[in-house]
């Protein structure tokens, strides 16, 4: 026998067993995305390493140490996507959406790639359910994309506490900068390595190093509330007001800057206590310079992510149960060969009629059909040999219920008695 191969470190497989937790959760996110009207756009899974050394910021952790980035064959570096956001603005700007008129409402389900440490919930490869709306610069929008959110989080059973701040703009921020510098640059000897080339180009991100030295110093920095500009600072009181009329409960929280650099005024994360030590199970925020800093005109941009890992941990901890997809409708065992041939001609029609059919696909005797089909669930069971093929009756066997019921072999009959047991 050859040497099994394992699966890379990192990523994870969905078995059979387990997709129709995924089937829900998707399902359940698609239907939220249409209720406030967003539709799902795609992207490809690799863009060039350009787009999110400019799009995520080349201070990140993510673009500084995270990125699976490769030289194809055509000598393009290459990488694979690590979020969602760049790509959309990319392809928002590609495909010209603009014209189509304000606001472009979209949302994707995809996978992530990021070279981390894998822990509960945080893979190398991560799904990512993000929604993007742009062209809109009011604080309605912060509250609709939070309100998404908050609908399907609550949906899943999940108790999160919705966190918010504001980082201020490019008007308001460089005094910010400026008093974040003065406080770092007095505790320059205990920043970490990462944090200290920070310093310069962007203190911000010394706020959100995972270092504990670090997150100790960031504790007592000065917080972006405190210098926000007459604009930001009445979007952040007109937010708070569109979150109390759609009855959405938030509390401020001055500590959260965010990994990425994109970010201007809002921002938030909904966090769930039962997951570890960090159990935001989705965060987001305002975004209004990315568009033009990846080649588009200047549009106000806001959105989230959510991975999907994390989600579902959060909603197992929370005691959700996911209810089982429908599995075999009727299973046709056969007693003898002109038996096995008439299941093959019923199994045809009734999956013509909707009804979901398996048969006998191991040569199996008819204790052991029998015993599969308990083992997949089937709702009900069909036993066909010659007798009944030539009597053209058989026994439909209800398997919860116990019941049995003769019934003629015509498919629409079948079907109507199944349907109807169903109800
Ligand atoms: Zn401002
Ligand atoms: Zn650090």
């Amino acid at each position: 026998m050859s040497q099994k191969i394992q699966r890379p470190k990192g990523t994870a497989d969905v078995t059979v067993s387990e997709v129709y937790r995924w089937h829900y959760a998707e399902n359940l996110l698609r239907e939220c995305a249409r209720l406030f009207g967003y539709r799902e756009t795609r992207f490809p899974v690799f863009e060039h390493t350009e787009l999110f050394i400019r799009g995520v910021g080349d201070t990140t952790d993510v673009v500084q140490k995270e990125m699976y980035t490769f030289e194809d064959k055509g000598g393009r570096s290459i990488t694979l996507r690590p979020e969602g956001t760049a790509s959309t603005v990319r392809s928002y700007i590609e495909n010209g959406e603009a014209q189509n008129g304000a606001p472009y409402k979209a949302y994707y389900i995809v996978p992530n790639f990021r070279y981390e440490k894998p822990q509960a919930g945080r893979l190398r490869e991560h799904h990512q359910f993000g929604i993007e709306c742009f062209g809109a610069s009011g604080y309605t929008a912060d509250a609709e994309v939070i309100a998404l959110a908050s609908t399907f989080i609550k949906k899943l059973g999940i108790a999160t506490k919705l966190r918010i701040n504001s980082i201020g703009c490019p008007h308001c921020r460089p005094a910010y900068h400026k008093a974040l510098h003065e406080y770092f640059e007095g505790k320059k000897q205990e920043l970490c390595e990462t944090c200290l080339s920070r310093l310069d180009k962007n203190p911000m991100r010394i706020l959100d190093c995972k270092s504990p030295v670090c997150s100790a110093i960031a504790e007592d920095a000065p917080r972006a509330v405190d210098f926000l500009c007459e604009d930001c600072a009445s979007h952040f009181e007109g937010l708070k007001n569109s979150l109390t009329q759609m009855g959405i409960e938030y509390e401020v929280d001055t500590s959260i800057v965010r990994g990425l650099d994109y970010y201007t005024k809002t921002v938030f994360e909904f966090v769930f206590s039962g997951i570890g030590a960090q159990g935001t199970v989705c965060g987001g925020g305002r975004y209004d310079g990315l568009i033009e800093q990846l080649g588009g005109a200047a549009t106000p941009a806001v959105g989230f992510g959510c991975g999907l890992e994390r989600l579902l941990l959060a909603a197992d901890a929370s005691g959700f149960v996911f209810p089982e997809a429908p599995t075999c409708d009727v299973f046709i065992a056969s007693a003898d060969a002109c038996g096995g041939e008439a299941a093959l001609r019923l199994a045809a029609a009734l999956r013509g009629l909707g009804v979901a059919v398996e048969t006998d696909l191991c040569s199996r005797g008819l204790k052991a059909q029998m015993k599969n089909a308990d083992r997949i669930g089937a709702k009900y069971t069909i036993v066909l040999g010659e007798s009944e093929v030539n009597n053209n009756q058989a026994i439909l066997k209800n398997m919860r219920l116990k019941e049995q019921t003769e019934i003629t072999l015509e498919a629409e009959s079948i079907a109507q008695a199944i349907q109807k047991g169903q109800n």
